[in-house]
């Protein structure tokens, strides 16, 4: 059980130590022949320096113990530390932790069995299945605009910026803001993000708009959702409102850099989202 795959060598190796009562502490050193006063590091009334003590008699060892095996219903009261590892290693595996341990970390995996080996031996084979959704921003149709939207909110609520971009069928920037409002919660943030670009367009006689975002239907407005990875300006738009200040600009140069980079989106690169 020491050598389980995935544990790095010089845990396993350390722990093989300690089971075979390796460890050169003062015990050791004492069956060896070299006798000398011992003194514990770990207790604040010092004790003599042993395996038994540091890994199991001590109060420190005792707590660490206790933390773990009283969630797993396991006593090992009364017994030698070698005794207590084995006993861990051949109990049921609570029924407690089972979805704890198991289904939170690897969703998917049914039939959990009744023993820690086993468990472990299962856990080690077991291989999750992926899914992968590649993420990109697509450029809008001839004519039409596109707006890619986000709010952001430190604290939600608190500190709340807006962020939209409007580009055009070459995926060239025609606006891009990005300014704090009032502070409030991320669902408002976002939606006033929404609305802002909206009323931008409007005001400015847009009339072929694709909205990047999940919330209404106009006339001549597309509304889309897109994960986080396709709306990179407009986050970076807000979060650098409430980091910097107010940005807006109607040309990519005018872009601080980052801002630069995430819109390289623009430019066809995918991102994967898991
Ligand atoms: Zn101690």
């Amino acid at each position: 059980m020491i050598w389980v795959k995935g544990l790095p060598f010089k845990i396993a190796f350390f722990m093989w130590k300690v089971w075979k009562e390796k460890l050169p502490l003062d015990d050791f050193l004492k069956r060896i022949g070299y006798c000398m006063p011992s003194k514990c590091w770990c207790c604040v009334q010092p004790d003599e320096e042993s395996l038994q003590h540091l890994f199991f008699r001590s109060e420190t060892a005792k707590t660490t113990w206790k933390y773990f095996i009283s969630r797993a219903g396991i006593d090992v009261e009364g017994l030698t530390l070698h005794q207590a590892i084995t006993k861990c290693w051949t109990a049921n595996v609570c029924l407690r932790l089972k979805p704890a341990l198991v289904k939170v970390r690897k969703p998917g995996m049914d039939m959990v069995p009744h023993k820690w080996q086993d468990l472990l031996a299962m856990m080690e084979n077991f291989t999750p299945k992926l899914k992968v959704t590649k993420v990109m921003w697509e450029f809008p149709s001839a004519g039409w605009l596109k707006v890619n939207t986000d709010g952001a909110s430190r604290g939600n609520p608190g500190r709340s910026s807006i962020g939209f971009c409007i580009r055009n069928e070459k995926g060239d920037i025609v606006k891009s803001v990005g300014k704090e409002i009032e502070e409030t919660t991320n669902t408002v943030a976002e939606a006033k993000a929404m609305v802002e670009a909206l009323r931008f367009c409007r005001s400015h006689q847009f009339s072929h708009v694709e909205e990047m975002m999940q919330l209404m239907n106009g006339s001549n407005y597309k509304v889309t959702h897109i994960h986080r990875e396709g709306n990179k300006l407009a986050d970076h738009l807000a979060n650098y409102a409430l980091d910097y200040g107010e940005i807006e600009c109607q040309q990519f140069c005018h872009l601080d850099a980052q801002g630069r980079r995430c819109n390289y989106d623009a430019y066809g690169n995918p991102c994967c989202n898991f």
